[in-house]
């Protein structure tokens, strides 16, 4: 049996008419990094508030080790770590000053405080920023202050609800090195996301949410089985091809779907490999090629798949 560290089963949360989050079900094991993927409003960050205890669900429950989560369940609520979509931090004050405050609520002193504050500005890589006022930071900056705070207490599990939201592309990767970092030393981990390629990056394990419901709960590998195509080439031709050829293209077992636009076309394959013997098929005919490209399919086409929208609507 995995070692399951959290556990929630039924979550449902309504406000007034509109239920956010209606029956989630999901689980972290030990050492494993959960990615909660959804698109804006699908009940992420409501089903991360009964996660950790901040929001008490109208039904179900949540068990961390066994253990109960609710609002009232002080000492297990201690037993996580928060990094939540909105920043935590006093501005005025330096990054290590800040680290002390988080400590210092959670009861930590003396020299045990000064070591955990130093790993963890160790672990964000802001070690030369220590006594730098927060207002002088950049975004990725804080965002990394903001997870070092969220780990003082050395919590069982860590959950980050959409740390990158409003990151620049260098700064998220800075996150990424954090986040990659707590996964070696075998921490666990609850990442909220409506970037698929984060999840994908990230996750062990992918949950989709959207309108409050579990639409796929499963490994990126399984996931990407699900995928219609594995890869697409692309390419343009001096020619059209011939309606003949199409039709032939169109009956060959590895080939998921074909669309043209004038000499450009788009073939989407079962199997990336196909894209070589493809290319020789077309030169055999008598194609010339101006340019052609090939690209992995995305997980992010598993949403569309299950919801017919893509992530971003
Ligand atoms: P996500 O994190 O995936 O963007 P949320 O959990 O924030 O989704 O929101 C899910 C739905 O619940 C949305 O329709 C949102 O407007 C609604 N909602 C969330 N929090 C509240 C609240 N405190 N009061 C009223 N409605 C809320």
């Amino acid at each position: 049996m995995p070692d399951v560290l959290l556990s929630a089963s039924n979550l449902v949360k309504s406000y007034g008419e509109r239920r956010a989050v209606d029956g989630v079900s999901l689980r972290v094991l030990a050492g494993q990094t959960l990615g909660l993927l959804g698109p804006n409003g699908a009940g992420k960050s409501t089903t991360v508030g009964m996660l950790c205890g901040l929001v008490r669900p109208d039904a179900g429950e949540v068990l961390l080790a066994g253990e109960p989560i609710n609002p009232d369940a002080m000492r297990a609520k201690g037993r996580i770590g928060l990094v939540p979509q909105d920043l935590a931090l006093y501005e005025d004050l330096p990054a290590l000053e800040n680290l002390r405050l988080f400590g210092a609520l959670y009861g930590l002193a003396g020299t045990l405080l000064a070591e955990r504050c130093k790993a963890a500005l160790a672990l964000a890589n802001l070690e030369d920023r220590a006594r730098d006022k927060v207002a002088t930071f950049s975004g990725g900056m804080k965002r990394r202050l903001n997870i070092a705070c969220a780990l003082l207490h050395e919590p069982q599990l860590l959950i980050l609800d959409e740390p990158t939201v409003g990151v620049d592309p260098q700064s998220r990767n800075a996150i990424f090195d954090t986040l990659e970092q707590l996964k070696r030393e075998g921490r666990s981990l609850v990442y909220t996301s409506h970037y698929m390629e984060e999840v994908e990056r990230l996750a062990d394990h992918i949950v989709i949410i959207d309108h409050g419901k579990v639409l796929a709960d499963e490994s990126p590998a399984a996931l990407r089985e699900r995928l219609p195509a594995q890869a697409a080439l692309r390419f343009e031709l001096r020619e059209p091809l011939k309606e003949e050829h199409l039709e032939r293209l169109r009956g060959e077992a590895g080939v998921a779907g074909i669309s043209a636009n004038g000499t450009a076309y788009e073939v989407r394959l079962a199997d990336p490999d196909d894209a070589v013997s493809l290319l020789a098929w077309l030169e055999k005919n008598g194609y010339r090629i101006h340019h052609f490209a090939t690209a992995r399919a995305s997980l992010e086409d598993i949403f569309l798949n299950l919801t017919g929208r893509s992530l971003r609507d």
